[in-house]
């Protein structure tokens, strides 16, 4: 998706931004439990991902072909069907002729079914249940309320790849400031919009936290979609901002940046650490006591990619421990019990990596950076500090997930994880050209090739 906004602005993001292929695996996965299999590599080669599954339970590399294939028909037919496509109206969506391509191939069961209960179809060893439905976590769902067409998920990081940014995401936000600016944009940073103006149902600009107004007919709001209609908007748009804070949110994060002065040899570039009590840990810690004795994390460990991130025979992580966000019981505005469900997310990290033979790393940290629920709220003003925006069950999807504009006033648009079609970088490039193509058509017809 990043290398496809060259065609788009005119640049070659190659120019800008060395992707590079996290190599063998997308990812390797360790099961909290101390028997059998300890870890497993979702591996790109075909062949020998199948004979690491048989040696898990016989069939299974069959079964992963089968599943690889539903898996692959979903993310192509939904991809066009639903992901990059503009919904104006409820006819959009169901548009029974364009559903038909994906429903030739797969049952009503199998993409809308339950996604724990559809990959029972396929696998009987609660490990591989679990190792392809994890990923439900990234759109802010469990595999026990995700339907099974988020078998997507795992499908495009095995058939397209898992690739990383060389020198670290920023350059990713660089790379594109560069080549917007060589097409004329003139970008502005650490300039807080308190207020989106609008009058008689036309937007006029914004105000900054300064007291500056910058002028616009039209304005494309990035910051998550409940903070913009809450607290840039005014009273105008008071129902929809009601209905915003009540709908469902995804889970937020305690993350932990790690300096650390040894390596790790054990762990991949991607890893995640799953639970011995695979569905109790899908409900939501809110404060320190629930959180699980092993826990489901993920571990970040970019130097197996790229070199620079950190001197050799040391390691830099991220650890990323999934909690409860603030609007569902995690205690807001006390310093103290946020600081206990860290150093018990902290103590439970540790105590897993040690379980997992990776290493006992309390004696390594040479430093720490934390990230909880209130910082993604106060410092990014992502609503109730769910990390990945307004959750993704069905009623929140496609038609039914918030539209690319403001009906009640021209000219303004929205980008990003909580509007169309949802969280994750490649999602919000694609949901980019939706409104992109939508300011286009709405107001210079001329330009939009439609
Ligand atoms: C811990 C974590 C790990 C993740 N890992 C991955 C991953 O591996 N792969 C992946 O694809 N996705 C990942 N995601 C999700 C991904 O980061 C998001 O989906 C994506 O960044 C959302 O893009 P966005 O444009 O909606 O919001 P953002 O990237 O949050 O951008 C919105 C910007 O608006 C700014 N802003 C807010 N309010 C104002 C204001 N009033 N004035 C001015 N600026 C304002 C914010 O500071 C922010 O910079 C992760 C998210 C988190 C939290």
């Amino acid at each position: 998706m990043i290398r496809e906004v060259k065609s788009v602005s005119g640049e070659d993001m190659d120019d800008y931004v060395t992707l590079k292929k996290v190599e063998p695996a997308a990812y390797r996965v360790f099961f909290g439990e101390d028997e059998g299999v300890q870890s497993l590599d979702l591996l790109y080669d075909v062949q020998k991902m199948c004979l690491q599954l048989e040696q898990v339970e016989e069939g299974a590399g069959g079964a992963f072909l089968r599943f690889l294939a539903n898996a692959k028909e979903a993310l192509d037919k939904g991809t066009a069907s639903f992901i990059e496509r503009d919904f104006k109206s409820f006819w959009d969506y169901a548009d029974v002729p364009r559903l038909l391509p994906l429903l030739k191939h797969l049952s009503p069961i199998e993409l809308l079914g339950q996604h724990h209960s559809t990959m029972r179809n396929y696998f009987k060893n609660p490990k591989l249940q679990a190792m392809f439905t994890f990923q439900d976590l990234y759109v802010g769902l469990t595999p026990y309320n995700a339907p099974g067409v988020f078998s997507l998920l795992a499908a495009t990081e095995l058939t397209d790849g898992v690739w990383y940014p060389v020198g670290g995401f920023a350059k990713v936000r660089d790379g594109l400031a560069q080549a917007a600016q060589k097409v004329g944009a003139t970008i502005t940073t650490k300039a807080t919009v308190k207020r989106i103006d609008h009058a008689n149902g036309q937007v006029q600009g914004v105000t900054l936290e300064d007291g500056t107004f910058m002028r616009a007919n039209i304005v494309v709001a990035n910051a998550d979609l409940p903070y913009v209609y809450n607290s840039l908007l005014g009273s105008k748009v008071k129902t929809q901002a009601s209905k915003l804070l009540s709908s469902k949110y995804s889970a937020s994060v305690i993350a932990f940046q790690w300096a650390l002065s040894s390596r790790l040899e054990r762990l991949s570039h991607h890893n995640v650490f799953l639970s011995n009590c695979y569905e109790e840990s899908w409900h939501r810690a809110t404060d320190a006591s629930t959180i699980l004795e092993r826990p489901n994390f993920y571990v970040h460990a970019p130097s197996r990619t790229d070199s620079t991130v950190c001197p050799l025979g040391t390691d830099a992580i991220t650890v990323l421990l999934p909690v409860a966000h603030l609007g569902e019981g995690f205690s807001i505005g006390s310093a103290s019990d946020d600081k206990q469900i860290v150093e018990a997310a902290r103590e439970r990290v540790i105590s897993s990596l040690v379980r997992s033979g990776i290493g006992d790393i309390s004696s390594m940290i040479l430093s720490e950076v934390v990230y909880s629920p209130p910082t993604w709220q106060d410092s990014y003003n992502l609503q109730y500090g769910a990390a990945f925006g307004l959750a993704h069950n069905l009623l929140q999807l496609a038609y039914f997930r918030p539209d690319v504009a403001e009906p009640s006033i021209k000219g303004l648009y929205f980008a990003g994880a909580s509007t169309r079609p949802g969280n994750g970088v490649p999602l919000v490039l694609m949901g980019a050209k939706v409104t992109t193509n939508r300011i286009l058509e709405e107001n210079y017809p001329f330009l939009s090739g439609n």
